[in-house]
């Protein structure tokens, strides 16, 4: 059974400005008051970074994943207001020549973000000249992907025949848990349903499938949509708490858009503070690989091939992967 993790990112050193890690160092501390944040400063700028790749292949190996779509953010000027170290452009190199140290386990992703002069081109050499695979992770903060600043971002994706990932989680950034579940927040499912309507040729992924208040508007808006799909990323955070739920939602979602429309995605991090003991991307597998008899024990029916279509078959496809 071939295993695709259709959603994962991996950072080299200095991708990230400090003003990001400020603002998730802030909500550490926020939470007591013996916190201060640059006590953890310095271990969140390490904690993400794996400059080869290869630890986090490694954690793939422990997991049993074959192969990982690893996302850039542009989390630059544009949306910080602080750029970060390495410019966008030796970013996209990175992400290229990672996908070319690991042929065939990761597939890299180039997001540029729109506000930047000439991020059509870096786009564009980045898809034709280094062979990357898709645009993302595009993270709608302060403009909604139905908005007409980034049309020419999606054209040139469907003109380039690949995929768009964009996050339709009620959080963004840092800021994970969103409170507006309204239209009014611009990663809501549904500004994804308008641009797929205007543009028809673009093959969409809805990042985290709304999670976690917008699980059903998401299935429920791609419906007739068939170049949308759904990554099933994040909904790992609910493993523990509520697998029967989960099982549940997965048979909605397979009602609603069809089973072949499922990816299998985790949002796993690269670095030390997320890999090895501290990653459960084996039990996420595991639980996807066992729907069959999962389902059995809570009065749902999963075939193996529904299984196989979600854990990888699908993703495969919408790639058009050899
Ligand atoms: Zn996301």
């Amino acid at each position: 059974m071939t295993v695709i993790d259709a959603h994962a990112h991996v950072w080299g050193e200095g991708f990230l400005p400090a003003a990001f890690f400020r603002s998730v160092a802030e909500g550490w501390a926020a939470k007591a008051a013996d916190r201060h944040s640059d006590l953890i400063l310095p271990r969140l700028l390490a904690g993400v970074v794996d400059a080869s790749g290869d630890d986090f292949v490694a954690n793939m190996d422990r997991a049993g994943v074959d192969a990982s779509f690893v996302m850039m953010l542009d989390v630059g000027a544009p949306a910080f207001g602080e750029e970060p170290d390495v410019p966008v452009e030796a970013q996209i190199a990175f992400y290229g020549d990672l996908q070319k140290r690991h042929k065939g386990r990761l597939y890299s992703h180039v997001a540029v973000d729109f506000r930047r002069p000439g991020h059509l081109d870096l786009i564009r050499r980045a898809i034709r000249g280094q062979g990357l695979v898709g645009i993302g992770e595009i993270t709608p903060d302060g403009f909604s992907a139905a908005d007409e600043r980034i049309r020419p971002t999606m054209k040139l994706a469907a003109e380039l025949g690949v995929p768009v990932q964009i996050h339709t989680r009620t959080g963004v950034w840092t800021d994970m848990a969103g409170t507006d579940f309204s239209e009014r927040n611009p990663v809501h499912p549904i500004h994804v349903a308008r641009l797929a309507r205007e543009v028809p040729d673009l093959k969409i992924v809805l990042c985290h499938a709304g999670f976690p208040h917008w699980w059903q508007v998401a299935a429920e808006a791609i419906a007739d949509l068939p170049n949308c799909v759904l990554d099933i990323s994040n909904w790992n955070e609910r493993l523990d708490a509520d697998a029967p739920e989960l099982v549940a939602r997965l048979a909605t979602w397979r009602s609603l858009v069809g089973v072949e429309r499922i990816l299998f995605a985790s949002d796993q991090a690269s670095g030390a503070r997320f890999t090895g003991v501290r990653s459960h991307l084996d039990r996420w597998v595991a639980f996807i690989r066992d729907l069959p008899s999962a389902g059995a024990r809570w009065g749902y029916r999963f075939t193996g091939e529904d299984a196989r279509a979600i854990l990888g078959a699908n993703a495969r496809r919408f790639y058009n992967l050899a």
